[in-house]
């Protein structure tokens, strides 16, 4: 055997194999590296395609005899699916993990052993028992793949303790290529993972972090709920979503009121029973048109490719939170939304939360500023996806296809309005919080104004012609640029800053966004962007029927095959046989997605189904 696996084999791989036609982005770089013997760290975005990233090579390198893949991954729960999802396609793989049974892990090492995998998934902490290491010291070891790399960085939600731990294979096995793989681009991250798992002479991939399949909207909190129904409603209808809440007693209540209003939800949050919890992964998983209602515990290394929204009730702590959470939606590259409802109450809430809890000074710090460039996201009068990307250091120009891409919120010089506002926090004396102050502004006479004497002040009303909502969003602005402080030992008092000085003198403008009602964006330019976007719209009727009846056949398919249905084949395969109708099984293997094993498998019963479909 040679000991040199020979790139060019990697295209026939990812055709034959995988029935794809190229490769996408840096893919083949990354391939040719890591194949031929090199680290690498890989940073892309969900959705790019990371897997075959470590798949291909781990194959090229076990076919020219230097052994088997073993990757590692966080996420018993999602190894069955995705060693499925390579089964399905005739890859030898297998994982090990705590789900098996004592006899059926002895079967997999005894493949493992005998040279009769390509591809071995382990969980961290399993790794690291002895027998596992004996495992791999009997074994010829060719790649090891570390997935959801972040997941050593002790700031992230994600961290385990069990990947600090990592660093042992490069100990162990230096002459063992490693490749790391993460969707999570901020620099702090980039910088842990390289640090922690020994990859300073890794080549470092970068890919751009766009994803512009995604819409991304924020509102203006007023009825989350009614908002988000109405959301889903109009937009979403039968699809399948993912709602993200803070806290479990809001995902158990709204899973309660979207099932209420007849739309099928499912919660999942760390208080569940772990049973409970698995069972509805495993139904949002296999299932069609499922919303998830879930707190961030749910989501990392999820798969699905047909997520068609995900959706935030609270605001959530950073932008590289919001950036995974978002980045669940359209992995098949298909149009889906971004949609958070957000209001001066989650800010204050956040504040606190930081403010309150048991971190170290520094850990506050970091916090407070991630969470102010998250504010400064929400706020912006200019494109989301240019201050998102320009967050993950990537320049861009306006995408067209976010909310103040789409319908451009007016602006205006709020500088009167800012100092009526900080007047009239000063004057009743930086103590109260933004429901009495907005009732100050606009003049309402009730107990507490009275009580406090506030109606006599000079700035009792000098706000009245806006309304409530209006001041609300200018005082969240006004914190987004500093200018408003929250004083939690105050129980949420409006504060002066060092900042909001110079604007009381009139030294400095301000400019504004005029709030915007939410749930305004028109529909028609949103029908608009979709066709544009989506490359496979546009099925006649009788494509239609036969997408229909392609789908009916892949559920049946999957359930026999107790699999999710996208393991058997993807949307946006099914769609595109609907709009070619092939004619027989040659034709049906140049489809996107349909590769060898599949076009075995199910090409019979596909020309059959075109066949039958009069066009
Ligand atoms: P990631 O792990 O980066 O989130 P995946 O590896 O799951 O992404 O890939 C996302 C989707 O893109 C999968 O459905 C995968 O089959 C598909 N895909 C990956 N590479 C290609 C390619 N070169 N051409 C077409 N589809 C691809
Ligand atoms: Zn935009």
């Amino acid at each position: 055997m040679s000991n040199t696996p020979d790139p060019a084999r990697a295209l026939e791989i990812l055709r034959r194999v995988f029935g794809y036609p190229a490769f996408r982005n840096a893919q083949q770089d990354i391939v040719g590296h890591v194949s031929e013997g090199g680290d690498a760290l890989v940073l892309m975005p969900t959705g790019g395609g990371k897997s075959l990233c470590y798949q291909i090579p781990a194959l090229l390198r076990n076919q020219a005899g230097l052994g088997i893949g073993v990757v590692i991954s966080p996420l018993i729960a999602l190894m069955q699916d995705q060693v499925a999802a390579l089964d399905e396609v005739g890859v030898r793989a297998a994982y090990l993990n705590s789900s098996l049974s004592s006899a059926e892990a002895v079967a997999v090492e005894r493949r493992v052993r005998s040279g009769d995998l390509d591809l071995l998934y382990i969980a961290p902490e399993r790794l690291m028992t002895e027998r596992c290491l004996q495992l791999l010291e009997d074994s010829r070891v060719g790649l090891f793949a570390i997935d959801e790399a972040h997941c050593v960085s002790q700031w992230g939600h994600d961290f385990r303790p069990e990947y600090i731990q990592l660093s042992i294979l490069h100990e162990r096995y230096p002459q063992v290529p490693r490749i790391a793989l993460t969707a999570t681009a901020d620099m702090q991250t980039r910088a842990e993972i390289i640090e922690r798992l020994q990859l300073q002479h890794a080549r470092v991939f970068i890919s751009s972090f766009d994803r512009p399949n995604i819409r991304y909207r924020i509102v203006e909190k007023q009825n989350a709920r009614a908002q988000l129904e109405h959301f889903i409603e109009t937009e979403h209808s039968q699809e399948c979503g993912i709602v993200y809440c803070l806290s479990r007693k809001k995902v158990d209540e709204t899973a309660v009121f979207l099932n209420s209003r007849g739309i099928q939800a499912l919660p999942y949050h760390a208080g569940m029973d772990q049973k409970a919890r698995q069972q509805n992964q495993a139904r949002f998983l296999r299932e069609d048109g499922l919303v998830m209602v879930a707190t961030i515990a749910f989501g990392m290394g999820i798969d699905k490719p047909d997520v068609r929204f995900v959706a935030h009730l609270d605001l959530p702590k950073s932008i590289e939170g919001y950036y995974q959470e978002t980045g669940r939606a359209g992995r098949d590259g298909l149009p889906s939304d971004a949609w958070m409802t957000y209001g001066l109450q989650d800010v204050v809430q956040q504040r606190r939360m930081i403010d309150e809890s048991e971190a170290d000074e520094q850990f506050k710090r970091m916090s407070s500023s991630r969470l102010d460039a998250m504010l400064g996201l929400c706020e912006t009068a200019e494109c989301r996806r240019v201050r998102l990307l320009t967050y993950f250091g990537e320049a861009s120009e306006p995408c067209g296809n976010c909310d103040t891409c789409l319908t451009p919120p007016h602006t205006f010089d709020g500088t009167v309005e800012v100092q009526k506002l900080l007047s009239c926090i000063y004057r009743t004396g930086q103590r109260f919080g933004a429901m009495h102050v907005i009732d100050v502004l606009r003049g309402i006479s009730n107990e507490k104004s009275r009580q406090w004497r506030h109606d006599e002040l000079s700035t009792f009303g000098i706000g009245a012609d806006r309304s409530d909502q209006e001041w609300r969003s200018m005082i969240r602005q006004c914190i987004a640029l500093s200018l408003i402080a929250i004083d939690h030992e105050a129980f949420g008092a409006l504060k002066l800053t060092a900042e909001s000085r110079a604007v009381l003198k009139g030294e400095q403008n301000i400019h504004l966004r005029q709030s915007i009602k939410a749930a305004k964006l028109p529909k028609a330019s949103r029908a608009q962007g979709r066709a544009s976007l989506n490359p496979v719209e546009g099925l006649d009727a009788a494509g239609t029927r036969l997408y229909e009846r392609l789908r009916n056949w892949r559920l049946e398919t999957a359930r026999s095959h107790n699999l999710p249905a996208y393991v058997i084949f993807h949307d946006g395969t099914l769609r595109e046989i609907a709009k070619r109708r092939p004619g027989s099984v040659d034709e049906l293997l140049d489809v996107p997605g349909v590769g060898a094993k599949k076009l075995e498998a199910y090409g019979q019963a596909i020309v059959a189904l075109c066949d039958a479909e009069p066009a």
